[in-house]
């Protein structure tokens, strides 16, 4: 996939929300991949002074389960070729083996992961953020994807990115 913002996390923490909340109202582009579950979904997006491409990569890192090798190739390539990945966790749950398992993967492209902790809906549940410093990612952004809270944070450090 050529570019740009790939969002990458085990299911059920936030990422469609996350993409919906960054692309709007903009059409989505379908992928269908074989061997996968759930389609990647693509879109353009714009912040500030510049246009990006969003992938929401839905089911393809289910986290734990063994990928054929085929899927594997496509997965490598997109990690690659992303400029930004942002790996989302639900910051309610903590971390979990799935949560590691996508780490472990996504560690060669530390440089350039964005550890978004979702579902940080109040003050309240900042303590949570901490524990997450765990998986081993510098640049950490507790988020609400549901409210709309940290976001333009995010997307203000993605944007020196691009
Ligand atoms: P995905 O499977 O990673 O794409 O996750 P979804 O975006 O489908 O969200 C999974 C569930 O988490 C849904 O019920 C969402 O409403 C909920 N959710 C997403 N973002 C937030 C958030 O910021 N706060 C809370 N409390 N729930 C959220
Ligand atoms: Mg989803």
């Amino acid at each position: 996939m050529k570019n740009q913002v790939l969002i990458v996390g085990r299911p059920n923490v936030g990422k469609s929300t996350l993409f919906n909340r960054i692309v709007g109202r903009r059409k989505s582009i379908v992928h269908g991949i074989p061997g996968v579950t759930r389609d990647i979904i693509e879109s353009e997006a714009s912040w500030k002074d510049k246009k990006f491409m969003v992938a929401d990569t839905g089911g393809i890192f289910e986290g734990g389960e063994e990928m054929s090798e085929k899927v594997e190739k496509q997965v490598k390539k997109a990690l690659s070729e992303a400029q930004v990945i942002l790996f989302v966790v639900d910051g309610r749950e903590g971390i979990t083996a799935g949560d590691e398992y996508i780490a472990r993967m996504l560690y060669p492209y530390r440089e350039k992961v964005f550890l978004v902790v979702n579902k940080i809906d109040s003050e309240k549940l900042q303590k949570n953020v901490y524990d997450f410093y765990a998986l081993g990612f510098e640049k950490v952004f507790p988020v609400s994807a549901q409210h709309g809270i940290g976001v333009a944070e995010l997307l203000d450090a993605l944007h020196s990115l691009l």
